[in-house]
């Protein structure tokens, strides 16, 4: 097999060691770990900030957009939306996406002016949120109230609504995705309405848009269940594969990660988890230069239309092929083996199905399709991405 990449076995040695050291520094932190700082975006009033490129963290996206809007507020997001009616636009969170989410022909919106807690329910242990957060600078809000999320992501840079739109996950057992915590939320439509919606108000609109790829509307708050304040102790070990793929670890603490790379996730059944990853670590071994770890994670079933972890409990198995390196390996070698056993692709994540494949595994792909198109007739949101994810041929 042609071994592409450029690195020297020395490198490589050195940044296991480096990671390694990090790692220990970390070991015994408290929850939660702030790896980055949102990013710092303009500052006019109006909402316009500087036109300039974007690109992803992963640097395999890139794209010139229109213009960059980053509203102070809901109302300055609507008068813009209503404004500039035949715009096509595209959401950004953090740009931590290894997909095509988020270039589009168009402009791009961040809500980065949108931050913060917004109210805190301690009887019904909830928090209503601005959805461009970032998880750690929740996660920092929330402890300092004695307060916490679940579960959390391996890196906490994500905005909310950037997260959610993915189905971004952490792991546990019994712990779910982090749409899973969303309880209600609110969602700007593109021709300006408001929706609020939760379990009782628009319900279907509710399931549909904890997990919408940006692709129904903009949406601007979340109320997410919290847990009192807790300690997550860190621990590394050492333990032969066949013993240490049989049990569970029970949470993730968000780290920094100082390397970028390119990943691919799947989401696997439960009961297939263990085979399927033995198959995927095989042929890793084959290829003999691919030295990133690999991430085995539990995440429990929900039922947000287009969760990857509908009908039961699910192992996610990720695969990292460092930046600037040959990743083509990831779809090609280990996308066959992933869907062997009938899994789902992360959406934020690197993978090769189209969307006859996606909707044979996402049964509520066409009742989002049909959702979309209702809410977005002119395909504002759609970008090329999308369109190879989902059926959008009528749009006007
Ligand atoms: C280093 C690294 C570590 C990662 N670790 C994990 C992990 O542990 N678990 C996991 O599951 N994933 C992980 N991911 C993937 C990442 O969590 C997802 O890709 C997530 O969607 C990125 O969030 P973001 O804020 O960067 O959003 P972006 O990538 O900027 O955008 C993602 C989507 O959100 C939409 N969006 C953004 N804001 C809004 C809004 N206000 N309204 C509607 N739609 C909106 C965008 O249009 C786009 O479709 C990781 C990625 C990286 C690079």
């Amino acid at each position: 097999m042609k071994n592409d990449h450029t690195m020297t076995n020395q490198p490589r040695r050195e940044w296991l060691k480096q990671n390694a050291a990090l790692g220990a520094a970390l070991a015994g932190g408290a929850l939660p770990a702030l790896a980055q700082a949102p990013t710092k975006t303009g500052n006019s009033a109006s909402g316009a900030a500087p036109v300039r490129a974007w690109q992803n963290w992963a640097k395999t996206e890139q794209f010139q957009p229109k213009s960059w809007w980053v509203p102070n507020n809901e109302a300055e997001l609507i008068q813009r939306l209503r404004a500039q009616p035949a715009e096509a636009i595209r959401c950004v969170g953090a740009g931590h996406s290894f997909t095509g989410l988020v270039p589009t022909e168009g402009s791009i919106v961040s809500l980065d002016r949108l931050s913060g807690i917004i109210h805190v329910d301690r009887q019904a242990m909830t928090v209503r949120v601005h959805a461009g957060t970032r998880i750690g600078v929740l996660a920092r809000a929330l402890h300092e109230q004695g307060l916490a999320l679940s579960n959390q992501p391996d890196i906490d840079v994500q905005s909310l609504a950037g997260a959610m739109a993915t189905a971004t996950h952490g792991t546990g057992m019994t712990l779910p995705a982090i749409h899973d915590q969303v309880v209600g939320l609110r969602m700007v439509t593109m021709d300006g309405q408001v929706h609020e919606c939760d379990h009782k108000r628009e319900p279907e609109l509710f399931d549909a848009a904890r997990v919408s790829l940006g692709a129904l509307g903009i949406i601007t708050e979340f109320t997410l269940k919290v847990r009192p304040r807790f300690m997550l102790k860190r621990r590394i070990w050492l333990e032969p594969l066949d013993t240490l793929l049989a049990r569970a670890v029970p949470k993730l603490l968000s780290t920094p990660r100082a390397m970028h790379f390119t990943e691919s996730e799947f989401h696997v059944p439960r009961a297939v988890g263990i085979k399927c990853v033995k198959e995927v670590l095989a042929t890793l071994e084959r290829r003999n230069e691919v030295f990133y770890p690999i991430e085995f994670r539990y995440v429990k079933g929900d039922n947000a239309w287009l969760t990857p972890f509908a009908g039961g409990d699910y192992c996610s198995i990720a695969c990292h092929a460092k930046q600037g390196e040959e990743y083509g390996y990831l779809t090609s070698d280990l996308g066959p083996i992933f869907r062997r056993y009938g899994g789902r692709p992360h959406w934020g994540k690197l993978h090769d199905l189209g969307r006859d494949e996606l909707a044979a595994r996402y049964p509520r792909l066409p009742d989002f399709e049909r959702l979309r198109q209702s809410l977005d007739p002119q395909g504002r949101l759609l970008n090329k991405h999308l369109k190879t994810l989902m059926r959008v041929s009528d749009v006007s």
